[in-house]
């Protein structure tokens, strides 16, 4: 249950990198103008008061996987699918894929929970645990969505995009490569009559300069998945190209299957070159103004710190987000969900389990550690305190 709260002294981050300090009032999980009648306050001087981020690709069953591949390079993703699909039915992926839907699809709510992208866009069926009151973030409703143009047909393409009503976002991966198939793939999408103002196209690496022109300034934007792109391709979209012709980025993690950690390690990937150096940088609030903005666009409904919005947040003691065990707080709808244990400590009702997220003490809501414990796959890098985990596991 979220208790009416306001937060006091903390610095907030509003949309247009306008940070300042103000009260930050919640009531029945929405940011509300006014306290609430008696509201808990709760003292953040010194910490900084960020929206939660908007994870723009996931596909979020099959975060239980290692991150694989079969050859250093590939031209194009299609060939790395290839290569997957064939190897389906030996070890590992024969056993991984036969875990319970619920617990994969659980992996990766918790996998972006924890670096506090609370709103997803899955890409995939909608499976329908995905949308239950307890699973760990919101995840898009509303949306439209196809493969991509190798591994689904044009019939399902055009049959797809047609089925979505206009104001409602319209995935598919595009040009994942860097061969002539991926230069010639949004030519062939628009050419099917799918380019159009709900399109959103998911990587966008082997795009030619005129393309990314026209695309622009017609689909609702590109998602960059930059730790993907270098692992397969050891290339990235052009993203400056894309700015400079008023598009729309948003910023995806994709699945562990081949991205390199959460959001915010994305975040990190989207910044280094090949060899580490940085070679493309927007501010962190230019990265957090863009998960913002991706709300308004991907998804209609209030996301952000303002009145009647979710009250989804983080709370960082810098003002730079750098990894999912530096957040000091992650909240959804007015409820901590994990935090350092000084701050979760300051919301007296929660009661919270101890646990290590990658070796750094943190404590966490109890509704949430209880399912942690009952899900049959673990998180790499998070463990909970063990007499809680053997009371509350799964007998088998
Ligand atoms: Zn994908």
């Amino acid at each position: 249950m979220s208790r009416a709260t306001t937060i006091r002294g903390a610095r907030i981050w509003d949309a247009r990198d306008d940070v300042r300090q103000r009260d930050l009032h919640c009531v029945r999980g929405r940011v509300t103008a006014r306290a609430g009648w008696g509201a808990l306050t709760v003292e953040l001087g010194g910490y900084t008061i960020f929206p939660a981020l908007v994870n723009a690709h996931d596909h979020l069953e099959l975060n239980h996987f290692p991150r694989t591949k079969f050859r250093d390079r590939y031209d194009n993703a299609h060939q790395w699918g290839e290569d997957v699909s064939a190897r389906l039915d030996e070890e590992p992926f024969k056993s991984l894929r036969a875990y319970p839907l619920n617990d994969r699809c659980f992996i990766g709510g918790l996998k972006n929970l924890l670096c506090g992208a609370l709103t997803v866009a899955h890409h995939n069926p909608p499976h329908t645990c995905l949308f239950k009151r307890d699973f760990p973030v919101r995840v898009l409703r509303r949306y439209g969505w196809a493969h991509s143009l190798h591994f689904s047909s044009d019939d399902d393409i055009v049959r797809s995009y047609r089925a979505t009503p206009p104001d409602v976002p319209w995935f598919i991966h595009l040009a994942e490569g860097t061969d002539e198939i991926a230069a010639g793939e949004y030519r062939r999408l628009k050419a099917l009559g799918c380019v159009g103002r709900n399109t959103i196209l998911v990587h966008g690496v082997g795009m030619t300069d005129e393309d990314i022109a026209d695309a622009a300034g017609i689909v609702r934007g590109l998602v960059v998945c930059p730790t993907t792109n270098r692992y397969l391709l050891e290339a990235v979209p052009d993203l400056d190209a894309w700015v400079d012709a008023g598009g729309t980025l948003f910023l995806g993690s994709d699945s562990r299957l081949t991205a390199d950690g959460d959001l915010l390690d994305e975040w990190i990937g989207l910044s280094l070159d090949q060899n580490g150096r940085h070679e493309w940088r927007p501010s962190t609030d230019g990265f957090i103004g863009t998960s913002f903005m991706a709300s308004a666009r991907i998804d209609k409904t209030h996301i952000g710190l303002t009145v009647g919005s979710y009250a989804d947040w983080l709370a960082c003691r810098e003002q730079q987000l750098t990894s999912r065990a530096n957040l000091a707080l992650v909240v959804r709808g007015g409820v901590p969900q994990i935090g350092d244990p000084d701050v979760m400590a300051k919301f007296s009702h929660i009661q919270a389990i101890q646990a290590l997220l990658d070796g750094v003490p943190k404590r966490i809501h109890v509704a949430l550690a209880r399912q942690i414990a009952r899900c049959t796959l673990r998180e790499p890098g998070l463990e909970l305190d063990t007499d809680f985990m053997r009371q509350h596991m799964k007998r088998m």
